[in-house]
């Protein structure tokens, strides 16, 4: 049984990767270069895909910062500091303008070519409410839409299920979940704008994750920045 996992680098996909091979399947990893201004997490995925043992990684690369429209994308400066409660305000200026269905629609014609039905995504609803398409409604159309675009959706060789172990835990859940699963943090990066290749530590990604290890009681392995 094969199935597809999106993964950045980050904590979230690579705890998504860790459920993905859990729940028994040969895992296809799929990470995107896509302009983003931390990078250095593409060298992460690889890491975290060959560490947890998927079947093979791939890395596509799409240029979003052809029309930005994100502070990760274009030279717009990423928030930083923000109080907790600023965060789950409106629409942060670190969205991607559709990314999820644009990486999701990739996933999903190389998950057509491999044969598998289950995809894998590490969206979170929890933590970051800003982001549309992130949200449970978003992913049911999105695995809709998936069975009508398909031969094998057509031709009924199995529905394509869209896969999102996460959505409903809190960040220091996720972290106690991948710890249980074996998930080395180490290898991670959830820096929107890491300096000189560290995290800055004050980034919302930064503060959540830290957060996220303070609530878990535990240490990220992570060294910070300043
Ligand atoms: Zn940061």
């Amino acid at each position: 049984m094969r199935a597809v996992c999106l993964l950045s680098g980050g904590l979230d996909s690579a705890t998504t990767l860790a459920c993905a091979l859990r729940d028994g399947f040969e895992v296809y990893s799929i990470s995107f270069d896509y302009g983003q201004r931390h990078q250095v997490e593409l060298e992460c995925a690889q890491r975290v895909s060959d560490a947890l043992g998927a079947a093979a990684h791939k890395v596509i690369k799409i240029d979003l910062r052809a029309f930005g429209g994100s502070a990760l994308t274009a030279d717009i400066d990423v928030p930083k500091g923000r109080p907790t409660a600023e965060m789950g305000e409106g629409i942060p200026i670190t969205y991607v303008p559709a990314r999820n269905t644009v990486f999701l629609s990739i996933a999903l014609a190389w998950a057509e070519v491999l044969g598998a039905t289950d995809i894998y995504l590490g969206v979170n609803a929890v933590d970051y409410s800003g982001y549309p398409d992130c949200r449970p409604e978003y992913i049911e159309a999105f695995e809709k839409m998936a069975n009508l675009a398909t031969k094998a959706g057509v031709e009924g060789h199995g529905a394509l299920k869209i896969h999102t172990p996460l959505i409903s835990l809190s960040k220091a859940e996720i972290i106690q979940l991948g710890v249980s699963l074996g998930v080395d943090y180490g290898l991670t990066h959830s820096c929107y704008d890491p300096v000189e290749g560290r995290p800055c530590g004050r980034c919302d990604s930064c503060q959540l994750r830290l957060a996220g290890f303070v609530e878990a009681g535990l240490r990220d392995p992570l060294e910070y920045a300043g």
